[in-house]
Parts: structure tokens; sequence; C-alpha cells
């Protein structure tokens, strides 16, 4: 039989210079009915076996003396053919090595080791087992459930011949798992230590200031039962450390135990039936599901405010992609993944759906993609990366939330989820619908331009009214004596809201926006030792952090610069607007959400549903407090400070200001009661505030459009951002005048080159870094050789020191 595969072409996993080509392998004969090309091989290279994936089939090769694959390490192909030409499109465009494309596909189980698992089979028989190994063999599994080979080779008496032997006569099983990691989960649960009536006593004992290590005494006096760590701190709203403490007094005890994986075994999904669309959305539904029934690449920009059905759209288009045979992927931002969206799409597709989000282990992250590449599901919903979900009949791509910057991913592979998901639905033939009530600029002006259909959803399905949204200047506040970081209005609206028991959320752009430390005497901030950047202060344990490199130090004394003693923190963290907000209206009760209350698993969620459950009247945080504003008795939206994100040193400014306060004023008031929102601001007359203020969407774009177009960024041009980074300061300048020089040459018509220019941070981990920037015209027919050249640029320069990485926007 001849299968044709006699040499394989196989890119392998160095990452060495010069590699980034593929190499030829002989194709043993009994290996060429299970290789295929996206299958993970094995291949000698060097003095070493290394890891690699098959791209193509050859007859011959121009390579002399052909080594041989030594293993090909999946039944099934990891990759698609598909997939590996997309990984080709991803590193050709976004300039870097196939194999990092290759790799940003699969889930990260498959990159690590590679082991060999021993279970009992199913079916196992006692009887006729003979020798003392083989009975150790069997024991220790029933006590383990598995074994690694290396591990089942430790026993004495046990070798590989008598394993052998046991598969054969089909006793034992033998896996082959990719990674390292221990593929069970381990969950602690806590028990009292101690009776009822000692637990009481040391719960008397306690400090009177101990309040939550009392209250948890208390729940173990009235429960003794062992609960799982989780559970209890979820309940009791307590922190880890509490629980620890408490365990270190010998009040409790802790004990690690393992879990099964399955990330939903304790959910059940309420079964959901479409509902009958309103006129829009029949609309909307059409324009999506007409080509999917076609079979027709068809791109859709859907416009929809909040509210508006645009998931209930989305939800029936899946539904139609299913029952032609095909498959869907919806993207959502990781922000959104929540328990009540995943909940949406369980609830109408049931077991269809593969969930992949950032919250799963590796281990379940691998389940929940081998279910996809096996067929076993046709749904998958995911953060970014499920953009590469193995599908092979994929009939519709949504993407939600189509602006969000999270879309693209910011290190190597520096792809943008959105152009990834159009390259994959060219190829099959398939829907690309972006989903946004703040599309993207570039996105608006490609609809507008008719490079995508324009489908617009204006009315909210409930037919509410947008909140009213007042601005207020806050350096009148200033000039009428006002210090605090909260104005009178919102102040007022804030009282007048918990008088009525209604909840507010506060909101503090995350981005440009920290607490440090500020010398009185000299204006000196402290800053890192490491970075050009200042130090975060963090109340909780009164150190001083760097959010880029995470050097940490003790809150200083004295002024590191003049000696001086008066020194105090600044700035508007999320802890210091949670102080000021117990002195200016004390009694509230605030929930606050930041990386520090949220680090831990499952902490977001559990101070969601605290607030959802009324436990809090304010709740303060960041971003990622968005879902909050989804609950009913939220009336009153605080902006602290809108400028924030406006003076970023990024094109986008505008863009991301504008967007955020529109999804945050559009999220108000979706219930029954109407809402308000209060925009804190000291630049009232911009236009991305001022016409956030007034939903007037359609100003906004025109005038960023045209704005655009005059300082020539996207979506009016290509461009590409060039970071060099170095240890030497002189060292970065120099290579990139060098780079400059050199790539001069090779600008295509109508190019530019700016730079080099200092980063926005100049320093990040004791690197120096640069930067260059190349704008271009959008349709390029003859590149000149810059692509090349871009590519080549680093190992050009001859510096090992020298990092360069590159970005691309504008495809
Ligand atoms: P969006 O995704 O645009 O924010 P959703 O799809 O979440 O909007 O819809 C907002 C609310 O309206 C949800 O509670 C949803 O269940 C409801 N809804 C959506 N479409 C309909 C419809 N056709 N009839 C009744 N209720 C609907
Ligand atoms: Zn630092
Ligand atoms: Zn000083």
């Amino acid at each position: 039989m001849d299968t044709g595969k006699r040499i394989a072409r196989v890119y392998v996993d160095v990452a060495a210079e010069g590699t980034d080509k593929p190499f030829d392998y002989r194709v043993p004969e009994e290996m060429r009915p299970v290789v295929e090309v996206g299958s993970r091989v094995r291949v000698p290279f060097g003095t070493r076996k290394r890891m690699g994936y098959v791209i193509e089939f050859a007859e011959s090769s121009s390579a002399q003396r052909l080594k041989a694959l030594s293993e090909v390490m999946d039944i099934i192909p990891p990759l698609t053919p598909e997939l590996v030409e997309l990984a080709r499109w991803i590193a050709e465009v976004y300039l870097c090595p196939v194999i990092t494309a290759l790799h940003a596909m699969v889930p990260a189980m498959l990159k690590g080791k590679y082991r060999r698992i021993l279970r009992l089979d199913p079916g196992f028989r006692e009887e006729g087992l003979l020798s003392e190994g083989e009975t150790r063999l069997v024991n220790q599994l029933r006590k383990q459930g598995e074994l690694s080979l290396e591990q089942a080779l430790q026993l004495p008496g046990v070798n590989r011949s008598l394993i052998k032997g046991l598969i054969l006569e089909g006793r034992l099983i033998s896996e082959e798992r990719a990674g390292d990691r221990v593929t069970r989960k381990r969950i602690t649960w806590i028990r009292p230590a101690l009776e009822r009536e000692e637990l009481a006593q040391k719960a008397e004992k306690l400090d009177a200031r101990a309040k939550r290590q009392k209250e948890v005494l208390r729940h173990f006096i009235h429960e003794p039962e062992e609960v799982p760590l989780p559970a209890l701190l979820s309940r009791l709203g307590a922190a880890r450390s509490t629980v620890k403490r408490l365990v270190e007094k010998g009040c409790l005890q802790w004990e690690e135990r393992e879990e099964y994986r399955d990330p939903f075994a304790d959910k059940t999904f309420q079964p959901a039936s479409p509902l009958p669309l309103t006129p829009e959305q029949e609309q909307a539904f059409q324009s999506i599901v007409t080509p999917l029934q076609a079979g027709r690449y068809h791109p859709v920009l859907l416009h929809g405010v909040t509210g508006s059905g645009k998931t209930e759209v989305y939800l029936q288009a899946i539904m139609e992609a299913l029952k032609a045979g095909k498959q869907a992927i919806v993207l959502v931002p990781e922000i959104s993944l929540t328990p009540q969206m995943v909940e949406r799409f369980k609830g109408r597709f049931g077991d269809r759906v593969a969930v992949l989000h950032s919250g799963l282990s590796g281990g379940e992250r691998y389940d929940e993609w081998r279910k996809i590449r096996a067929g076993g599901v046709q749904v998958a919903v995911g953060a970014r990366s499920a953009i590469f979900a193995p599908f092979t009949r994929l009939g519709l791509i949504i993407i939600d939330e189509e602006h969000e910057s999270s879309y693209k991913q910011e290190e190597q592979p520096k792809y943008h989820a959105r152009e990834v998901a159009r390259q994959r639905c060219i190829h099959h033939g398939a829907v690309l619908v972006m989903g946004s009530a703040t599309p993207a600029v570039d996105s608006y002006f490609r609809a507008r331009t008719g490079g995508y259909e324009w489908v617009t959803l204006m009315n909210r399905v409930h037919g509410r009214p947008f909140p009213r949204v007042d601005v207020v200047d806050m350096r009148q506040e200033l000039k009428e004596g006002n210090r605090s970081i909260f104005s009178l209005p919102l102040r007022e609206a804030l009282a007048d809201c918990a008088d009525r028991g209604e909840q507010a959320v506060l909101f503090l752009n995350r981005r440009g926006f920290s607490t440090f430390v500020l010398c009185r005497e000299c204006g000196e901030a402290v800053g890192c030792p490491h970075c050009d950047i200042s130090l975060t202060y963090h109340r909780s344990n009164r150190t001083l952090r760097c959010h880029y490199c995470g050097y940490t130090e003790g809150m200083p004394e004295h002024c590191p610069s003049c000696g001086s003693s008066h020194i105090r923190y600044f700035g508007t963290g999320t802890q210091r607007v949670e102080e000021e907000l117990a002195r200016s209206l004390p009694g509230l009760r605030v929930i606050r959400m930041d990386v520090d209350t949220t680090h831990q698993k499952g902490a977001h969620e559990r101070l969601l549903s605290a607030f959802g459950a009324g436990k809090a009247d304010v709740l303060l945080g960041t971003q990622m407090i968005a879902k909050g504003l989804d609950f009913p008795g939220v009336t009153l939206v605080g902006v602290i400070a809108a400028d924030t994100t406006l003076h970023l040193p990024d094109f986008r400014a505008a863009e991301r200001t504008f967007q955020l306060l529109t999804q945050v004023s559009g999220r108000a008031g979706r219930h029954e009661k109407s809402g308000r929102v209060v925009i804190q601001t000291y630049s009232p007359e911009h236009y991305s505030i001022r016409m956030a203020a007034d939903y007037d969407t359609e100003t906004f774009y025109r005038r960023e459009c045209k704005l655009r177009k005059i300082h020539r960024y996207p979506p009016f041009c290509g461009m590409f951002t060039l970071l060099f980074s170095h240890t030497d300061r002189a060292a970065v300048m120099r290579a990139g005048m060098k780079a400059a020089e050199r790539l001069k040459p090779f600008l295509p018509e109508g190019a530019e080159l700016l730079g080099p220019v200092p980063a926005p941070i100049p320093r990040i981990k004791d690197r120096f870094r640069i930067q260059l920037m190349i704008k271009h015209d959008l349709h390029i027919d003859e590149w000149n050789g810059l692509i090349e050249a871009l590519r080549h640029l680093r190992t050009g320069l001859g510096d090992p020191e020298l990092r360069v990485s590159i970005d691309r926007e504008g495809l």
C-alpha cells in the first residue's frame, strides 16, 4: 500500500534562530496509516528527540540521509490541515515563527511532557493472577486509581514484560497522556478540630477585633460538618487567611483531597427555549442565516445597544447552524464569561457546548478541547484563544463585544482574534458576526464602507429608556473648595440611592490609575528601581509594589530622594476610594473588587453574588465589575474619573473612553427602576465624554474617523510598531538608529518611518525601551522586501542582548 506519505515536513519545537523552517523526515512504513497533516510527532533533532508538527507530505527531499520519525504522538492529530494552514498565515502576517503559531493553537497540556498512564480495565478479572509482582501492581492501582509507567516499574517484581502481558490479557489499560500535571484537582476540606464547647470557649477568648475569625468559629459551632474551603469562604464572605489563622491556633483542621475534574459538576442547567424575535431581531437573524444556509463567507457587524437582544439572536443563529450540521464558535471577553453567560448557552444547547475559560485547570481545558476535536460538541464558547477550536465544519463565528482590546494577544503570536476569525470564516464559507453596542472604530469604518454588512438593533427589548447621564466638572468642584474624590452631586446621589434601599456601582478605570507615594517636600514619587514607573501603594499590607515587574518594598519612613519624613500616598486606587467613601458616607456597606480582592479562584464570582444578594450598598471596582451592572437593584452608576483613559499614549484613547462610558451607561437601568449615571471628569468638554453622555454614537464615530484620517492612523493606514529593548540605554538607541537606516530602503511607496523615540514606559525590568513606527497605505501590492527585512531585523542587528517585538495593525 502506498499512501503517498513518504516524507513528512515537520516544524520542530526549538526556539533557536534559523529553525523557523520545516525539516524533512522519512515516514516509516508502519506509521503511514496514522500520521496526518497536523499530527504531533517526535523526531530526532540534533542530539535529542523533539516534538514537532507535520505540516505537509512530500515525495522527495533535497536533504541527504533523511532521519525517520520516531513516534506519532496522538491517534487523532491535534491540529487539522486548516489550522496548520492558518498557523502559516499567522506566522506570515504577524511576523512570528510558525512553531509559535502552531503552539498557540493547542492546549497547554499538549505542550508538556508525555506520560504513559496505567489503570485497571473496567472489566478487570481477579482470577489467574500469577506472580507477586502482578498482585502488587493491581493492589497499588486499586488504591491510587492510576500510575505512571515509571511509578509502576518502581514496584518490586514489576517489569515491562509483566505489564505488557496484563495489557494483552485485557486487564490493564495503558494510556498516553500529555502534560506532566496531575489530571485531577485538589480541594481543601475544613472541619473543626475541637468539640463544640471548646470552640465556643476559643471564640470567647478571641480578640474583639478578630470578628471574621469569630464568625467562622460560630459557623462550626452551629454546623460541625466538614465543608470544602471554597464553599465556606463564599458562604461567610471570609478570607482564606482567616481560616488559616484558626488552623494555626488549633481550632480547625484542613485536609486536601483529590476531586475528579468536571467544571460544571455541581450545576444543573435549566433547558431554555428560543424567544419569539422582535422585528429588529428577526432582520438581524435573517442577515446571518441566509448566507449561513448558502454556505458563503459573509461578515456582519451587529451594532446593537445593550439590552437590544443580541445574545438572543446569537443563540438562534447558532441553532440554525447546528440544524445545518455545522459548528459554531462564540468568543466573549474573559470577564464576561460568567456563570450566567455560560448558563444561557448550556440552557439552550446542553452538552453540545464546550466552554473554554481561564478558570479551568489545564486538565479541564484539555478535556473540553478534546470534545471539540472528537466532534463530541458543536459549539465552543470561550475567550480569545477559543478562536482556534479545532472544528472541521464551521458555519458561524460570533465575536461578542467585538471592540474589546482583549481580543488582541499581547505576546507572540500577536494576533487579533477578529482577523483570525475572518480568515477561518473565509476558509469554511462561514458567517462572521461581530456584535457590540460600541463597535471598534475599525469595524465601524469597514461597515460604513461596505466591507461588512451593517445591521443595527436600536431598541431595547423591554423598551426601557437609557438612564440620564450627568457630567460633573471636577475642576469646578476644586474651585469651590471640594478636595474630595467625590463631587457633591455624586455624594448626594449615593446617599439618596442608599436611602431608597437601592444599590450603586462605582467605577474606576483600571489603567493609568494607581495610588503612589509622593514626597511633599521634594515632589518626587517613589519609583521602581527597575522600571520607569511609580510604585503602587497597597494599603492592606502597607507595601509598595511595581505592577510591571513585581518588585515590592515596605512603605518607606523617609523620602528616598531627600530624606524628608513628609511622605504620603496619593492617587485614587480602589482602596483609597473605599476609605474615602467610609469617611464621607459612613455606614455604607461596600464591596471592593480589584486585583487584591479577586486573585483567588472564584473570588470574583463570590463577591458579585454577595452584591447581587443585596449584601452591600455599593460595588466598587475596576472594569471587572461591569457585570455588577446587570443586577436589578442597581440604579446609580458613578464613574470616578472619566479622563484617566484619555491621556494614555495610545491613538485609541478617545475610542476607549467613549466605549467604556457608553457601556457603563448602557448597562445601568436595564431593569424596572430608572437609573442614573454620574460621570466625574477634568475634561468635560472632550468629545468622547460629551458624546458618550449624549448617547450620540454616530457623531462620535464620524468625528473620530476624521481625526484618524488627518493624523494617519488605522483604519486609514496599516501600522507596524517596533519595540526594542536592551539592558544598555545607549545600545538600544544605537540599535534603533541602525534599524531605521536598514529599513528605509525597503519602505514601499507612500510608507513612512517614525522614530526611534523612547517607548511610553522607557524602562521595564531594567531594560531600556525605544520604539519605531512604520505607517503604510492599506492595500499594498508591492511590499518592496519590507516584510522580509522586518522578519530578519533582530538577527541582522547582531546584538544578542537586544530584543525586538513587532506589533501589526490594519491588515
Ligand atoms: P444584549 O445581548 O444585546 O445585551 P440580550 O440578548 O441579553 O441583549 O437581551 C436583553 C434581555 O432581553 C434579556 O433578558 C433577554 O432574555 C431578553 N430578550 C431578548 N430577546 C427577547 C425577545 N425576543 N423577547 C423577549 N425577551 C427578549
Ligand atoms: Zn518594576
Ligand atoms: Zn523628598
